[in-house]
């Protein structure tokens, strides 16, 4: 089988240097820009998989480039954003990408986002935003969450974190996503208040299907949902 390629537009050499490598020895193939300028024409003339794409770029905005590859190719895209927020984390997703990394990240996340986003896009129509499956039902009006047809009792946090991970099946959130997309007050908490609010949506969960695990732990980066549940 032919190696996916990935077009990697990012205009610091040694960030480039660094997926490049991790995605390589992820079996891809990857194409480099530094620009945004020329994105659309490479698209335009070879089968790309996936584009990882850095916001700040020195010629357009990473933002400006998603949303000319968007009228033209309905390829992947994920959005390097930094940490002092480019652009706003949600808002990356509403902007057409299908998911972003904040720098600094370890290559080693991204090369599982990119592979976690292929399998998505190869499993379904490339909908960004997949369905869960019917083991969740998230009435968002109610608050309430149903797992296999039994309303789960869950604590504001609880509900807000498991709805996080609901809405997205196969994404994986760092704990610091996690505190800044569920708590009130992130920089007042600790990782480990992420670990132990999943414990407990665990343990609830079991209560209802023992032999069941939803949640999947990724080791040194944080939780996602299981897909086709
Ligand atoms: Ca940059």
């Amino acid at each position: 089988m032919e190696k996916p390629t990935i077009l990697v537009v990012e205009d610091e050499p040694a960030i480039a240097d660094t997926i490049q490598y991790a995605l390589e020895s992820e079996g891809f193939r990857c194409l480099r820009l530094e620009t945004g300028a020329g994105v659309v024409e490479v698209l335009d003339s070879q089968p790309v998989a996936l584009v990882v794409l850095d916001i700040g770029l020195p010629d357009v905005s990473g933002v400006e480039v998603c949303r000319r590859i968007r009228q033209r190719h309905d390829v992947p895209v994920i959005f390097l954003t930094a940490r002092s927020g480019e652009v706003d984390r949600v808002v990356g997703l509403e902007l057409g990408a299908d998911d972003y990394v904040t720098k600094p990240f370890s290559p080693r996340e991204l090369a599982a986002r990119a592979k976690a986003v292929l399998r998505r896009a190869r499993s379904g129509n490339g909908a960004p935003q997949p369905q869960p499956g019917t083991a969740f039902k998230l009435d968002e009006e109610r608050r309430q969450i149903t797992y296999f047809g039994k309303p789960l009792e869950l604590s504001r946090y609880e509900y807000k974190l498991l709805a996080v991970l609901l809405k997205r099946p196969g994404r994986v959130y760092s704990r610091d996503e996690l505190l800044e997309l569920v708590w009130d007050a992130p920089e007042a908490s600790l990782d480990r208040t992420v670990d132990a609010h999943v414990k407990n949506i665990r343990a609830k969960l079991r209560d209802i299907r023992h032999d069941a695990d939803p949640i999947a732990t990724h080791r040194g980066m944080g939780y996602s949902l299981k897909e086709g549940l």
